[in-house]
């Protein structure tokens, strides 16, 4: 994005649209984590509007169907997080 305080890249759609990606460099890096996860779930979501596809991506182990995980910061790890209770289900990256 030409602000070297950032780093950014590009994620490109099998449909070749295209959605920019930058976190800011002088974050801790869980929260670089985070923002990054956050970023690809929107994007993999949007991408997935049209498509007959589900959008709750990652899905939250204890409501599937209700809603996907909130990316957040759990002290110096990013976290994925249910966005109802808040419970941390596992470091992002994790299985
Ligand atoms: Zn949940």
């Amino acid at each position: 994005m030409g602000d070297p305080g950032y780093a950014s890249t590009m994620m490109w759609s099998s449909d070749g649209t295209g959605s920019g990606l930058s976190v800011r460099l002088a974050a801790p890096l869980a929260e670089r984590i985070a923002e990054v996860a956050d970023q690809v779930q929107e994007w993999a979501i949007e991408d997935q509007l049209w498509r007959p596809a589900r959008t709750n991506w990652p899905r939250c182990p204890a409501h599937p169907e209700n809603h996907p995980l909130r990316a957040s910061v759990d002290g110096s790890h990013g976290m994925w997080v249910c966005p109802l209770d808040w419970s941390v289900v596992t470091p992002i990256g994790g299985r």
